[in-house]
């Protein structure tokens, strides 16, 4: 079997399993290889109850304590419950459904559990574990990331069949492996599926996210080399137009917004090409700078586009360039266009008749021609796709570029990502901003919550509700969000609210979005669609439920739709997750969105090998840029180390054509969070 051969050539795949396996990428016996586990599933570790960190799954031995005692909760939902003991703590274990259990159970016998260990209501709770009766016999296990059709044995009976029929050729020489102690390819691909321990593992991952990022290093100087030679609209005279747009304004810039905006000015007064990312938290004012580089680019006859990430970010730039340029000469590319008005539109692009264009990044690819354009902003960035840029500027004009981001990027990751970019910083908030108070609310302390939002409510504020997250269901989500809208109608009786959910057509969404920017709505309980940008100053909550199901990044995100105004706002954590107390903690601690990411980074650790793979089109399958940072440092050296020694010029040569490959055939898209 070769490294390409199709899956179907794996004994028990047949064409209806290579459909399925199709929905992972997964495609060829190479791919199969390459699909590592998610983590491992360890039963040769016999924890103590006192030893495991909440949040931690592991493999216990305990005696049952209680007599188990099933609970009908509602129809379909019954609870078997019992108490364990180690000798080190008692847990509680929660069983849904599966009643006959408990016939199996007697007080005082041995059983062994391998479940998450959780704190709730103070009590240690250990919810739907693996029951064994005795040790198991094959206590180190993959876990792959599944989809519906694939069974985790399925899998690793697959792996293990590729493996073991596939020859796999070493492609560094011998002296490179020793330089860098690296591990065979073939001894690495087979410890990361099927590992003895924990530490095989990791050094078999090391191996392999060493490859990836060995390349991912080498694209991005190349594409760095790429970049610095091209050239752009040269502007002159800029400082004239400065005043004239600050005339405009119906605030006083900060000093970091000013400095941000000279930055700017130097760069489109060189020849060459402006490549620059404006970095600052949320709120602090980035919109205006990216106006203002339009308002340069507009007097100088050029075209600029802005790109949003959703509709109604884009609706709402829309809103505030028409404050701030000639009506005349916006328009606002969204999918509510019929087809007719956006022909017409892009007509008007062609022809160069208007010249600020404001969209989203979906809607401006395609069949847009510009007649002039010289500068592409895009908004709130936290994946960032380097060929975008290409396929709207069809790879030949040079253009300006701005990209903005309200998301932190560690030091050491802009070298690698931005090594060739600008980097501004908007370190400073507008005066008079009081910084958000947040708090963790636990349910009996959910009551007092509800009545001071409804002060806030009579005060003739705004409030958010966040929905909890669920990943991979919209359809879940929505019904969970639908929930919590009818629970709050009961208690916000009298007040003007709406839900929003992304199972909803655009059109609904944005016409209640409108009107809560309006002020006609009180209370808008929605899913994260509203995570990014928007902007009303007069919703001073902000409510998260199951805050626990949310990154602090994200969590950080939301915090930031409020605090926009003068007045004092307020963001309440929900959650009854005691586990996930310590970091839902740093959010009420602290409001600089820098500190939290480094936090979050450092709790996240780096001893986690597990890398979140990214879908689609990602180069990078199983290296995580956050997580693997010490690597992509280290590989970063490696490279600097083989451009200068001959001994390893050839497999220079050949990192340097598989980063050319990649480079022409994909779409680097980095996904940061
Ligand atoms: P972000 O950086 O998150 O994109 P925005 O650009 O949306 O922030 O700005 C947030 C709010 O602050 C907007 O209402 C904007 O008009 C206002 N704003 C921006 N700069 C200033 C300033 N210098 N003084 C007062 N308000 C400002
Ligand atoms: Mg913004």
């Amino acid at each position: 079997m070769e490294l390409l051969s199709p899956v179907t050539q794996i004994g028990g795949v047949g064409e209806k399993t290579a459909k399925t396996l199709q929905k992972i990428d997964v495609s060829t016996v190479k791919d199969l290889l390459y699909y590592l586990p998610r983590t491992y599933k360890d039963l040769s570790t016999i924890k103590k109850i006192s030893e495991v960190k909440f949040g931690e799954t592991a493999f216990l031995e305990v005696k049952i304590f209680t007599q188990p005692q099933v609970k009908r909760i509602r129809r379909g939902l019954e609870i078997t419950s019992f108490q364990v003991t180690d000798a080190t703590g008692i847990a509680n274990v929660d069983i849904f459904n599966q009643i006959y259990i408990k016939n199996n159970l007697t007080v005082g016998q041995t059983i062994y559990l391998y479940g998450k260990l959780e704190f709730k209501f103070s009590k240690i709770v250990i919810s739907a574990p693996e029951i064994y009766f005795k040790k198991p016999d094959n206590p180190f296990l993959p876990i792959y990331p599944l989809t519906a059709g694939l069974k985790q044995n399925m899998m690793r009976k697959f792996v293990k069949d590729a493996l073991y029929k596939t020859e796999l050729k070493e492609y560094y020489s011998t002296g490179f492996l020793q330089e860098f102690k690296l591990p065979d390819i073939k001894k690495a691909l087979h410890d990361v599926h099927f590992p003895n321990d924990i530490e095989t593992a990791s050094v078999a991952r090391a191996r392999i996210v060493f490859d990836e990022l060995l390349v991912f290093n080498r694209m991005m100087e190349l594409l760095g080399e790429e970049k610095r030679q091209k050239s752009a609209a040269q502007l002159t005279d800029v400082q004239d137009n400065r005043d004239d747009f600050l005339s405009r304004l119906s605030f006083e810039l900060t000093g970091a917004q000013l400095r941000v905006m000279k930055e700017m000015e130097s760069d489109l007064t060189k020849d060459m090409a402006m490549n620059r990312l404006v970095q600052g938290d949320v709120g602090s004012g980035k919109t205006v700078i990216a106006f203002y580089a339009m308002h340069c680019m507009y007097e100088a006859g050029f075209q600029s586009v802005l790109m949003a990430p959703t509709e109604i970010l884009a609706q709402q730039h829309y809103e505030t360039a028409k404050e701030l340029f000639d009506q005349q000469q916006i328009v606002c590319v969204t999918g509510a266009l019929s087809a007719k008005s956006r022909k017409e539109i892009n007509a008007k692009i062609a022809d160069g008749e208007v010249k600020i264009i404001i969209g989203t990044h979906a809607l401006l690819y395609g069949n847009v021609k510009f007649a002039k354009l010289g500068l592409i902003i895009t908004d709130e960035q936290h994946r960032f796709g380097v060929k975008q840029r290409a396929a709207l500027t069809g790879d030949k004009s040079d253009v300006h570029t701005l990209i903005m981001s309200a998301t932190p990027i560690p030091r050491s990751l802009q070298l690698v990502l931005f090594g060739n970019t600008d980097i501004s910083i908007v370190d400073e908030l507008p005066p008079g901003r009081k910084p958000v108070k947040t708090y963790l609310i636990h349910q009996n302390k959910y009551q007092d919550m509800i009545s001071f939002i409804k002060n806030e409510l009579h005060a003739k504020h705004q409030a958010y509700i966040v929905c909890p997250l669920i990943e991979d269901s919209e359809n879940m989500e929505a019904k969970s969000a639908t929930q919590i809208f009818n629970e709050m109608k009961q208690y916000y009786a009298g007040f003007r609210m709406a839900l929003i959910h992304g199972k909803m057509k655009n059109m609904e969404k944005q016409e209640i979005m409108d009107s809560f920017c309006a002020g006609e709505i009180d209370v808008l309980v929605s899913t994260t669609v509203i995570e990014v940008g928007i902007n009303v100053p007069n919703a001073t909550s902000m409510v998260v439920i199951n805050a626990e199901r949310f990154g602090l990044a994200q969590l950080h995100q939301l915090r930031g739709r409020v605090g926009r105004g003068s007045a004092q706002s307020y963001c309440f954590l929900v959650s009854d997750n005691e586990s996930a107390y310590e970091r839902l903690r740093v959010l009420t601690n602290t409001n600089d969105g820098f500190e939290i990411a480094e936090q979050d980074m450092q709790m996240r650790g780096t001893g986690d090998i597990l890398g979140t793979r990214q879908h689609g089109t990602s180069t990078l399958k199983v290296a995580n840029l956050i997580a693997d940072i010490r690597q992509l440092e280290q590989t970063r050296d490696v490279l600097k180390i083989m451009k200068k020694n001959r001994q390893f010029a050839q497999e220079y040569r050949a990192i340097t054509q598989a980063a050319r490959r990649e480079l022409k055939n994909k779409m680097i898209e980095i996904a940061l969070n």
